[in-house]
């Protein structure tokens, strides 16, 4: 009875041994793990995740109800060039497809026209 005990005892010491070993080769790989994960954290930190939520844009000529942009209407045209003379895209600018398309279009008209230029400053 007490043989079989002891048996039980040291099969536990024994698995106890083996489960410790694998325990070391897991805080091995751990520390390889810590490793990569310093170097992610250090990529991040470089790179700054830190971004503003961007606020909902509208088509000005939706709000102001324009049915056809005309290019001879330089002040309005002028707002959506850049200093340059470039059209601004329209994820900066916010006007709809629509109005965009017929913007360009305008912008393009009006350059030929040289009512606007197409090279600025
Ligand atoms: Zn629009």
């Amino acid at each position: 009875m007490s043989t079989a005990v002891n048996n039980e005892k040291e099969n536990a010491a024994a698995t106890n041994g083996a489960a410790a070993a694998t325990n070391g080769a897991a805080t091995a790989t751990n520390g390889a793990a810590a490793a990569t994960n310093g170097a992610a954290e250090d990529k991040s930190a470089k790179r700054r995740p830190i971004r503003r939520i961007p606020r909902k844009k509208v088509c000005a000529f939706c709000v102001e109800k324009v049915d056809e942009i005309n290019y001879k209407d330089v002040s309005r045209l002028k707002k959506f060039i850049t200093e340059k003379g470039k059209i601004i895209p329209r994820r900066m600018s916010g006007t709809c497809a629509r109005h965009q398309r017929q913007l360009a279009q305008s912008i393009k008209r009006a350059r030929v026209m040289a009512l606007i230029p197409f090279i600025g400053e």
